[in-house]
């Protein structure tokens, strides 16, 4: 290859990347470049020039809205890649499959194949691939509402980011933005003015008002939910700007819709309404129908505000229409209920009555799927078949009792509402509705707190010691070796893990930044093991995890992963990516087949605590497992409490060592 086809190619990749810039700019006149450019190809054209431009090419025509060219173009990347036999860029193509499985509601799918196209990416020494799918695996991750795993990928691909040769700062900023919405989703929104500064700082670098306005929305809706309504104002006005510039007018509609709804919160009715009227006019010139039933329902609101409910309703009936129809129930009720309390508002009580019976209904559906998510998320922290017990009384003890208690009150108030409304009626109603239900939202508010410090952990949430010394109170009776082969079960396991250097930590960040990574780490240790595993924070920055029946192989794959959940990706904290990795011993329960009224759970803890020093010393970041007894427990045992490392060299017991990833800093 002569230099000046080098040359060539350098000089190509550079008008792409103008390109680029511009289409964040004014994307018609990135296309027609985009065209232009790829019209000028022969034979001589470098591939990954090539390729590039297809991809701009299929992300210009999306954001177009002609779907069929931008299909054209990726279909034109796949026979390209297959041509030159590039296993990456063909894998890659199939993420339109995952996301086609997703549209359809199969995540585990989706996720499965992102999985197969990881292992062709697997050791890829192309960032901008391997971003990519990090990039795809924490949207889909997102849309199904896990969070904690959408994060660490969503992470990963902002790591990837400093290995870019290209775009570096457009892409940090890109996913910056991303974490922003995200921490919006996760009702975090401290973190979501972190991360946004973050982008603002880098913005400096691109001129890009599409990315603004967004970030400046995500800043905008972050500081409504801190109650922030002035700041939030200005974000907003500035994301409007920024939106008008880029001549996004969707995006337009939304902040528009955006700053309404913020009006009503402050009950700024007439402001409110002004806007919402402005976000309905800029919506129907795209006619987009969601920014239009969005703003109607806003006008909706204001007008209601205002006191005109008739002319609300008009408002807002296209709107409930299309959330009866097809919307989600959670939101539907939520939007009922708004209805509801308008009504009330202007002193409306049959029609108040009328939507509060709807909701009511739908409450009750709701609450049909919401009481197995409630048992669901206990089960989490307790191994379904030792533990039913405890699970059973809990439900009944705490949630469900709420649940219900939320439940049929509501049941009172309607039946009491419409007994009375055929009596009386006007104010007094009005009056007892609203004791009964503040009277009963402090009831809950009550309980669960109660029942939520004596069991947890207030700092993490994680259960905390006593309720694991609560658990394992009544154990050793049923516990018997023999008795556990003969019901197929397998030993418990119990995994005790030691953050490593974490004075240094709190040294070296602050005693607050130390606090969030135990926090970062409890939400990763609980997301990297298995539903019926329960995680604990044992003291300090001491953690544990009891995995009831756990077979040897499952055994090895869970330390591992709590090891790499861990250690391979740095704890975020405010402007920091702090590096954390955990050391810890392992062990099973019974231990060696031996029954638990001679080694009970006390000692194996014992044990296991023993080789977790044993990691640390032999240089931290990795998991200690006492597998097996070689000689008999009676020999052993002493032996081991005077001198662990030594009996284990004279091949006492068999042990398994497990290494953390590798530092990611
Ligand atoms: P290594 O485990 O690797 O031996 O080193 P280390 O630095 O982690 O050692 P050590 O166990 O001595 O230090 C634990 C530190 O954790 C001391 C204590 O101040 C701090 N710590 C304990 N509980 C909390 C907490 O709730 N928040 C914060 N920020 N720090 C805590
Ligand atoms: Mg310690
Ligand atoms: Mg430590």
């Amino acid at each position: 290859m002569s230099a000046n086809v080098h040359a060539d190619v350098k000089a190509d990749l550079a008008r792409l990347d103008a390109i680029q810039l511009l289409s964040e700019q004014d994307n018609q006149a990135a296309l027609k470049q985009l065209k232009e450019f790829y019209a000028q190809f022969n034979v001589e054209t470098d591939y990954q020039v090539r390729i590039d431009t297809l991809r701009e090419l299929s992300a210009a025509y999306d954001d177009a809205g002609d779907i069929a060219a931008s299909e054209r173009s990726r279909a034109e990347i796949l026979q390209l890649a297959k041509a030159k036999n590039d296993k990456e860029v063909v894998a890659l193509m199939q993420i339109d499959e995952a996301f086609r499985l997703r549209d359809a509601g199969k995540f585990d799918l989706a996720i499965a194949k992102l999985d197969e196209i990881a292992k062709v990416l697997k050791g890829s020494v192309r960032p901008e691939n391997l971003m990519r799918l990090e990039i795809t695996y924490g949207v889909i991750y997102h849309g199904a509402s896990k969070f904690e795993q959408a994060l660490s990928h969503h992470l990963e691909a902002l790591r990837l980011t400093d290995q870019l040769t290209h775009r570096k700062a457009l892409s940090k900023i890109r996913r910056l933005d991303t974490l922003a919405a995200l921490y919006l989703s996760m009702q975090n929104p401290e973190q979501t003015l972190i991360v946004s500064n973050q982008a603002m700082v880098l913005s400096g670098q691109v001129d890009s008002p599409r990315l603004i306005a967004r970030l400046r929305t995500n800043q905008a809706m972050a500081l409504g939910d801190l109650k922030r309504y002035p700041e939030a104002l200005v974000a907003y006005e500035r994301a409007l700007k920024a939106a008008q510039d880029a001549n996004l007018p969707k995006m337009e509609a939304l902040i528009l819709s955006n700053i309404a709804d913020l009006h009503l919160r402050t009950h700024d009715f007439v402001r409110a309404e002004n806007m919402a009227r402005q976000a309905l006019k800029k919506a129907e010139l795209i006619q987009d129908e969601l920014s239009i039933l969005n703003a109607k329902a806003n006008i909706g609101f204001a007008v209601g505000g205002q006191g005109k409910v008739t002319q609300a309703m008009e408002y807002l009936a296209p709107t409930l229409q299309h959330s009866r129809d097809q919307g989600d129930k959670a939101d539907l009720e939520a939007f009922v209920g708004e209805i509801s309390r308008m009504y009330e508002h202007a002193k409306m009580y049959k029609e108040a009555l009328e939507y509060t019976r709807e909701q009511q209904k739908i409450s009750n559906e709701l609450f049909r799927a919401d009481r197995s998510k409630t048992v669901a998320a206990l089960q989490e922290q307790f191994d379904a078949d030792q533990r039913k017990k405890q699970i059973e009384l809990l439900a009944r003890e705490n949630q469900i009792k709420d649940a219900d208690i939320k439940n049929s009150r509501l049941q009172q108030i309607v039946t009491l509402l419409g007994a009375i409304l055929t009596v009386m009626g006007g104010i007094f109603i009005y009056m007892l509705y609203r004791k009964v239900k503040l009277t009963n939202e402090r009831l809950e508010e009550v309980n669960q707190q109660l029942e939520f410090h004596s069991v947890r952990d207030p700092l993490t949430g994680l259960f905390n010691r006593r309720s694991f010394l609560e658990m394992m109170k009544d154990r050793t009776e049923n516990a018997s070796p023999e008795r556990r082969e003969e019901d197929g079960d397998s030993p418990d396991c119990l995994m005790i893990m030691d953050i490593d250097h974490f004075k240094h930590i709190n040294d070296t960040w602050g005693h607050t930044a130390g606090d969030a990574v135990l926090v970062e780490v409890a939400k990763r240790l609980r997301s990297a093991v298995r539903d019926t595993d329960m995680t604990l924070r044992w003291g300090g920055e001491e953690f544990l995890i009891f995995a009831p029946n756990t077979k040897p192989p499952q055994l090895m794959t869970l330390v591992e992963r709590v090891l790499k959940s861990i250690g391979s990706t740095p704890v975020i904290v405010g402007n920091n990516m702090i590096p954390v990795t955990v050391s810890a011993g392992y062990i099973s329960l019974p231990f060696s087949g031996i029954p638990e009224t001679v080694c009970n759970w006390e000692k194996a803890m014992q044990l296991a605590d023993m080789a977790l020093y044993l990691g640390k010393v032999n240089g931290r970041n990795r998991a200690y497992g006492l597998l097996s007894l070689l000689v008999p427990y009676e020999q052993a045992l002493p032996e081991l409490e005077r001198d662990f490392s030594a009996a284990i060299k004279q091949g006492m017991v068999e042990i398994a060592i497990v290494q953390g990833p590798q530092s990611s800093t």
